[in-house]
């Protein structure tokens, strides 16, 4: 079909009821562009309408070189979102009648650079999702004013947003070389036996605890200490300098207020790659880094705490502990022994958001409490075994015990925002100050069971199949709500809708003694091979989502309150 189709049907509508929109549904050669609308809202009220422009790619003009690795590919999308977002602001009319009408939305995005449904580039075509209002009185559909939308609107925005005639080629070469210096700085780290690296300069706080852009005035760059400084050469921007994290144990310490959870923050970010501008830009964090706190309150499904917890007062196994309502201690444990089942490589613990029984326990207490009577075996006793027999790094945020610096390969100190290696007059403390503490459970081995999640037990029943995000933190799944605030590292919204669809796609993986692990796996495997598309229920717009990594997917199984499983 063409324009004039388009055209006459919504002329033959005008006025009509509005389920008479359904007839517009197809695609259509637009002149500039093609339309295709792959779904019509059902109502000027209801969730919009999604639709796809596609821009030949003899028109967009984007050579290959911008978008023929995942990384460059995903560098290119995610900019191209960003002009889209200009664009929509600058040439949408906006309001256009009732509910939504007039409305013309792209994903939001913020200052990660995540492989987006929004905009897909290929050898034939530029493609960008969108949703519309389709335009209402009431409920009697404006053919008018959609003809505007179609006619005028969307050709402006397809225009200014895929085509690179009207974009700036350099900014858009120098965020898909920014990408790829990223992606080298994390083999960089993995090569050198790092966890994490900031590069000197870096600007680490951010505006506010809701405003994720850099502070405004008065933020401090990041100066690395000397003994922890490497040099690294990086294919575009060259040589830059920064504090290189080794893997191991690292204490970040200091006074209340000089910056260590600000750090420890942009090191959490680290396994995203940032937008030019946004002072993290060469923060660059082991991809397998996961952030670890208490979070009582949630539930626990069958895992494995025994590393932790031992012997608990009311009997109940910790090998495979389940619970409604998990205390400080024991979500802390729950959440590292499924970080770890899930493949976590490097765990980033803050004391601001740790229990304290569960990090230290002093020769005092040690006195006054013996060991049969505590199940806790605190942190302090399991970081280095994890280390040593796992292969598993922490960096971790400690002002108030300085037990930990017996256990530490290195410790930072933050004065002023600025850091320091003190690793040297730690351990003379140290062996000056005997801590007089007695190692708990040092005979027990390091090991984490597996666990298999039981087919069915993620069934949607009947009319209740509904799976629904909102915002960052919450998903409904069915009658389920899932809860996901404390899972820090999850930071788009997009990511957690495309997580909603990941627990309904990934049922089909189900089956025998498959792990939750290898199924998250299958699931990474086919957005690698299909891209995102491929979780979603829908033809055409797949809906808008970015890509969460395999760990936040496994922490929002493991939230899931209908979730059952066996142990392997
Ligand atoms: P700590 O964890 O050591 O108590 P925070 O990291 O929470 O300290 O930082 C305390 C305050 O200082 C925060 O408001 C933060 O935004 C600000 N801040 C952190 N780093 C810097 C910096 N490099 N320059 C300016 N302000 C900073
Ligand atoms: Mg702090």
């Amino acid at each position: 079909m063409n324009k004039q189709n388009l055209l006459d049907t919504l002329t033959r509508i005008d006025g009509r009821g509005y389920p008479a929109y359904k007839d517009i549904r197809g695609s259509y050669h637009m002149g500039s562009y093609i339309l295709h609308i792959d779904h019509v809202q059902s109502d000027p009220f209801a969730s919009p309408s999604r639709i796809r422009i596609e821009v030949p790619q003899s028109k967009a003009g984007f050579p290959a070189s911008l978008y023929d690795t995942p990384v460059r590919h995903r560098a290119l999308s995610d900019y191209l979102t960003r002009q889209l977002i200009l664009c929509v602001h600058r040439y949408a009319k906006g309001n256009r009648g009732s509910g939504k009408s007039g409305a013309v939305r792209v994903q939001s995005l913020g200052q990660e650079i995540l492989e987006r449904t929004s905009v897909v580039i290929d050898r034939d075509k530029a493609e960008a999702r969108l949703t519309v209002g389709l335009p209402a009185a009431g409920r009697r559909v404006l053919g008018r004013q959609a003809i505007g939308m179609f006619g005028e609107e969307l050709p402006r925005i397809a225009e200014g947003a895929l085509c690179l005639k009207s974009l700036n080629a350099q900014e858009i070469q120098e965020q898909v070389d920014l990408c790829e210096d990223q992606a080298y700085l994390r083999d960089w780290l993995k090569q050198n036996d790092c966890v994490a690296f900031v590069a000197e300069g870096s600007v680490l706080p951010r505006r506010s605890g809701v405003d994720d852009r850099p502070m405004e005035g008065g933020a401090i760059a990041f100066v690395p200490p000397e003994s922890l400084t490497r040099e690294v050469n990086l294919p575009h921007r060259g040589a830059i300098k920064g504090m290189a994290v080794p893997r191991g144990i690292t204490l970040i310490t200091g006074g209340g207020y000089h910056g260590k959870s600000t750090l420890l923050r942009a090191i959490e970010r680290g396994v995203y790659d940032h937008i030019a501008g946004d002072g993290r830009e060469y923060v660059v964090t082991d991809p397998y880094a996961m952030k670890i706190r208490a979070e009582d309150g949630r539930r626990v499904e069958k895992a494995d705490i025994g590393l932790f917890i031992n012997d608990l007062p009311n009997g109940e196994s910790t090998e495979s502990f389940s619970t409604e309502n998990a205390s400080g201690s024991t979500s802390q444990a729950a959440n590292i022994a499924e970080a770890l089942e899930a493949g976590a490589t490097v765990l980033l613990l803050d004391e601001d958001t740790s229990a304290t029984n569960f990090m230290i326990r002093d020769a005092r207490m040690q006195r006054l409490i013996p060991s049969e009577k505590e199940p806790i075996t605190p942190f302090i006793d399991r970081v280095r075994g994890l280390y040593t027999e796992m292969g598993v790094s922490t960096v971790l945020v400690i002002g108030g015990s300085g037990d930990y610096f017996d256990v530490s390969d290195r410790v930072v100190l933050m004065d002023h925002y600025e850091p320091y290696d003190v690793t040297a007059r730690a351990r003379s403390i140290a062996s000056e100050q005997p801590t007089r503490r007695s190692v708990q459970g040092a005979e027990q081995g390091i090991s984490v069971r597996e666990r298999i999640p039981l087919t069915g037990s993620l069934e949607l029943q009947g009319r209740r199949q509904k799976v629904k995000s909102r915002g960052v933190d919450a998903i409904r799944y069915g009658d389920t709500e899932l809860q996901l605030d404390d899972v820090e590292q999850l930071v788009d919204p997009n990511q957690t809708r495309a997580i909603a669809e990941i627990i309904r796609y990934a049922r089909r993986y189900m089956e025998g003694d498959r792990t939750l692990k290898e199924i998250i796996e299958m699931v990474l495997t086919d957005m690698d091979q299909k891209g995102l598309d491929v979780l979603s229920p829908y033809r055409g717009h797949p809906g808008e989502m970015a890509r969460p990594r395999g760990l936040e997917i496994a922490a929002a199984f493991n939230r899931l309150r209908i979730l059952r499983v066996r142990q392997k």
